[in-house]
């Protein structure tokens, strides 16, 4: 059985203070047992927030790293760093790193590498565009982001992964893709794993569903089949809203 995770993803939100008192709500209001919970926040507040959200059951996550050890790398992460922060979970080629820091499928499978080994848990993000889509490329996308992202990752290591798809057209919009439609894509993704690894590999690894998700179309998206969780951003801001999001 695949446990099921509901990760926020904050982007460049939030202040110390903004993220102390989501903290305090998730003191108060405890999630749901038997569902993975985790933010991930932006880097100054990875340390703050995890030991805040110490006992509450909520793992904290980065939004990014580099797969280099240390150097020369300003501006850049490493996985030691989020270790030392208590965060346990990185968020690896978002649709938004590829488009606007230029991201590559090589650089990604770099740093899933590189999360594995450091004991952190890689969320590879995969998604077509608008146009992609339009074109009937969807499949033909989404398996190359996968296929390249776990490029020599072995069968013992892959079920560590976590895969997020998420449609670029559905992030930030208000435009879902149907619980169906997604759910279609995450069979696929199924598949894929299916095909390089084994089916065991495919029936252990998760698989999210990211995009425009809220509380009026989470419940359906985790009534599918293959669609063992969620990526949220706008969402998962407030905090009453992202508690709701784990009550599925
Ligand atoms: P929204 O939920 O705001 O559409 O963002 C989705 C996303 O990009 C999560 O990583």
């Amino acid at each position: 059985m695949r446990t099921p995770l509901i990760a926020g993803n904050w982007k460049m939100n939030k202040t110390l203070d903004e993220a102390m008192a989501f903290a305090r709500y998730l003191g108060e209001n405890p999630v749901r047992e038997g569902v993975d919970t985790l933010l991930c926040a932006p880097a100054p507040l990875l340390y703050p927030l995890a030991d805040a959200l110490t006992g509450t059951g909520v793992a904290v996550g980065a939004q990014n790293m580099h797969y280099e050890a240390q150097g020369a790398f300003t501006g850049e992460i490493s996985a030691a760093m989020i270790n030392d922060t208590g965060a346990s979970y990185v968020i690896l080629g978002h649709s938004e790193r590829r488009q606007l820091f230029a991201e590559t499928d090589a650089s990604v499978n770099k740093k899933t590498i590189c999360a594995l080994k450091a004991g952190i848990t890689p969320i590879l993000c995969c998604g077509e565009s608008l146009e992609e889509r339009e074109e009937g490329r969807t499949a033909d996308v989404i398996k190359a982001q996968v296929v390249n992202g776990l490029l020599g990752i072995a069968e013992a290591d892959v079920t560590g992964v976590v895969i997020a798809y998420e449609p670029i057209w559905a992030i930030g919009t208000g435009k879902t893709a149907s619980s169906a439609d997604a759910n279609e894509v995450c069979a696929a993704i199924r598949a894929i794993i299916a095909d390089l690894y084994s089916q065991e590999a495919a029936d252990a690894l998760r698989i999210l569903y990211g995009g425009s998700v809220n509380a009026d179309t989470i419940d359906g998206l985790m009534a599918e089949t293959d669609i063992d969780g969620a990526l949220v951003g706008g969402a998962s801001l407030d905090p009453a809203s992202f508690h709701r999001l784990t009550t599925f």
